[in-house]
């Protein structure tokens, strides 16, 4: 897309790591990583305040020793307080937050709503990215302008390369970006492709575990 090259515009993984400025941010991908990452924009980064308000939220008593030495999940070095009105989540097609469990689905979406946070699904397509704005065309074939100082990317996430040339224990020669497999087969050691390497199209943290347990059943000598 014309645009992603711009400074502005920062992938899933570095608004987690980084936080994002203040400003207005258009979030690419309603998946359930995108509904994390909207919600990480707009929550506190205080693990204490967040769980009174979800206790508030939900009319139920969080013990104040689960919550007082709990680390904090993420850290809040360049997290930015942004109300929910500053921030669009966007998505072509399906539920916003699929792939999250079905217990767990309405809960994260909901804080999403409760804070005011847009949500655009049905985009035909995304056009383009300028310095504050996102265009897409719509569901209705209109070209829209969403408000986007900062973008967020939430998609298109690929499984390792190495997997295109891999079977178990083995790396075809010259896969590009590989990770660790090449240096592995290098120097003998038996390894397996798992998890989000094996297969990024969804979140999905039990089967990453699921392989990893199979694979060292299979594995360890
Ligand atoms: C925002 C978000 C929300 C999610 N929510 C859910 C959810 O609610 N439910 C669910 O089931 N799944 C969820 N997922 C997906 C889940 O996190 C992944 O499916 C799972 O973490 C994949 O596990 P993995 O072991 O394959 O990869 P990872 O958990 O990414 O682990 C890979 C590890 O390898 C390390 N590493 C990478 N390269 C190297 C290297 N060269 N040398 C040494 N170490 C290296 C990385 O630092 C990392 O620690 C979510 C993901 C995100 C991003």
């Amino acid at each position: 897309m014309p645009g992603a090259e711009l400074p502005h515009v920062v992938s899933y993984e570095d608004a987690l790591r980084d936080g994002v400025p203040p400003g207005t941010v258009a979030v690419i991908g309603g998946g359930g990583i995108g509904v994390d990452t909207a919600a990480f924009l707009v929550e506190s980064p205080d693990e204490a305040v967040r769980a009174a308000e979800f206790a508030a939220r939900w009319d139920v008593t969080v013990a104040d020793d689960l919550v007082g030495d709990v680390p904090q999940r993420l850290p809040a070095v360049g997290r930015t307080l942004r109300t929910g009105a500053d921030v669009t989540v966007l998505r072509r097609s399906g539920k916003f937050g699929q792939g999250i469990g079905i217990t767990s689905r309405w809960v994260a979406v909901g804080r999403l709503r409760d804070a005011g946070v847009r949500m655009i699904g049905g985009v035909q397509e995304y056009l383009r990215i300028e310095p504050g704005t996102l265009w897409i065309r719509d569901e209705d074939g209109r070209e829209t302008a969403v408000p986007a100082d900062h973008v967020v990317v939430c998609a298109g996430q690929e499984r390792s390369p190495a997997v295109e040339g891999v079977t178990e224990g083995v790396v075809a020669e010259g896969v590009a970006g590989a990770g660790l497999a090449p240096g592995l087969a290098a120097a003998g050691v038996p390894y397996a492709v798992v998890g989000g390497a094996r297969d990024a199209r969804s979140v999905d943290a039990v089967r990453a575990t699921s392989e990893a347990i199979d694979a060292v059943r299979t594995l360890a000598p």
